[in-house]
């Protein structure tokens, strides 16, 4: 998401005359874009903001300037800390604020003396209403935001306040943004929002449309290959989006559905507001539809008052549905969440103790599967070059990074590649084809 806005922001400040730069040193405005989740990230926050610091300074000594910006979650929980800690900075905004940039910006460069801006409302439009259309090329592989916001208020999480109401953008605008995506050469969407499959946009004919009739729609787009969706919530697997795994081919195979814990007492704890049942339900009714699908998640271990038993019940539900992958954290107390004032928090030690037994379990699941794709031919979407010479990488469907030698003429296209070297953590292979073959005409 955080990866989405900032391409945003920068089709927002485009038209001001402003470019991307791989390097800070002579930028005349930094971005930091800033994750809130937990407190390692934010903490990350100040250090880099002291690291960037030092870019600005050695600007204005040379007589230059350069507006130095905290934009994201960080900036929308703590504005008014970072402006008192962090002098150089100019401008604080948050995630629904970033269709403002140009007044902002215009502010911050066009007065007398140094204004300084801080800017965390929740505006009554919608930023999505107000952007200029989607113009930064996202190449092959692209994501479309859909819905933002979340009103589910997990009591270990932040972003119901930092990111506001849940919003979902009416079904036109999506599939206008995917017709932009798809000139600038997109063959797979991965439609996001914090809690994408709650989504409920206004359909045609003014019609309430869900997360299912948006994918069956852009499905119908032929330059589309590949459809995936991000972040879903259990709670909100419908029995209509469920069915579509099983009717829509483009509707990858891979499905990250976090679940957090194992067990019922910590579920209800986290008011996830549903149980394990519910969680194995829906993997077995996809698993009916869809034979070939597989699931990551996410995980947190050390929730206040998580006993041995809950920990082993989440250790349970891992073994029962094997995972392709997942995302495993410590929790961490988020100050404003109903979490961080429970009792019954866990030593240190212990949860890093059983994250590492969490992780040994899905690392082990992750290179039993991988191991399963020795010999075979899969198809693999190329999306950028690899880090050695000759040398692409590319997407499976499901989602494992495949390393291949291939010419620069597979950048973009899907091609068949047979699978010699399962690592744990991604694939190696060799190409079946020489050439790509031709694309469809146009
Ligand atoms: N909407 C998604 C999650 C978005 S946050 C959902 O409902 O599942 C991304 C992940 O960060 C969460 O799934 C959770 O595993 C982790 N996370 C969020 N708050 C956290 C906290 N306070 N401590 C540790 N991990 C946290
Ligand atoms: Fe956070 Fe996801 Fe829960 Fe919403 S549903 S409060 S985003 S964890």
């Amino acid at each position: 998401m955080n990866v989405y806005d900032s391409r945003r922001m920068a089709d927002v400040l485009r038209p001001l005359g402003y470019a991307e730069v791989d390097t800070p040193e002579d930028a005349d405005m930094m971005i930091l874009n800033t994750c809130h989740i937990r407190e390692k990230a934010t903490d990350k926050v100040f250090s880099e903001i002291g690291r960037l610091r030092e870019h600005k300074k050695e600007k204005e000594a040379r007589g230059g300037k350069m507006i130095m910006a905290v934009a994201g979650c960080v900036a929308q929980a703590e504005g008014k800390f970072i402006m008192e800690r962090a002098p150089d900075i100019d401008m604080v905004f948050g995630p629904q604020t970033y269709h403002e940039l140009p007044e902002m910006v215009l502010k911050v460069t066009g007065m007398i003396g140094r204004p300084r801006i801080v800017n965390t409302d929740f505006p009554p439009e919608s930023k999505f209403d107000r952007l200029p259309e989607e113009n930064s090329s996202q190449g092959v592989s692209a994501y479309l935001s859909v819905q933002e916001g979340c009103d589910k208020f997990c009591t270990f999480c932040v972003v119901p306040y930092t990111r506001g109401a849940e919003f979902s953008r009416p079904v036109q605008d999506v599939i206008d943004e995917a017709k932009k995506l798809i000139e600038a050469g997109a063959k797979e969407i991965t439609l996001l929002g914090q809690n994408v499959n709650a989504y409920h946009g206004t359909g045609h004919n003014g019609s309430q449309a869900d997360l299912a009739d948006v994918i069956h729609e852009i499905a119908q787009l032929p330059e589309i290959e590949r459809i995936r969706y991000s972040t879903s919530h259990p709670r909100d697997m419908s029995a209509h989006l469920i069915e579509a795994h099983g009717t829509v081919q483009k509707l990858m195979p891979f499905l990250h559905l976090p679940v957090q814990s194992g067990s019922d007492k910590i579920l209800k704890a986290m008011n996830r507001k549903h149980g394990r049942d519910l969680f194995f339900e829906i993997i077995d009714q996809l698993r009916a539809l869809r034979k070939d699908i597989v699931f990551s998640s996410d995980f947190i271990v050390g929730f206040p008052g998580e006993t041995e038993q809950d920990h082993e019940d989440t250790l349970d539900l891992i073994r029962r549905v094997g995972f392709a992958s997942a995302y495993s954290f410590k929790y961490s107390a988020r100050p404003g969440t109903p979490a961080a004032n429970m009792t019954g928090l866990l030593r240190e030690e212990v949860k890093a103790q059983r994250l590492q037994e969490l992780q040994d379990l899905i690392n082990a699941q992750q290179y039993a599967y991988n191991l399963t794709f020795q010999n075979q031919v899969i198809p693999v979407l190329f999306d950028r070059k690899g880090h050695k010479d000759g040398q692409l990488l590319g997407r499976s469907a499901f989602m494992h990074s495949v390393h291949v030698n291939a010419p620069d003429s597979f950048l973009g296209q899907i091609a068949p590649v047979h699978i010699t070297r399962p690592a744990p953590n991604s694939l190696s292979g060799d190409l079946v084809l020489s050439e790509p073959l031709p694309q469809a005409a146009e």
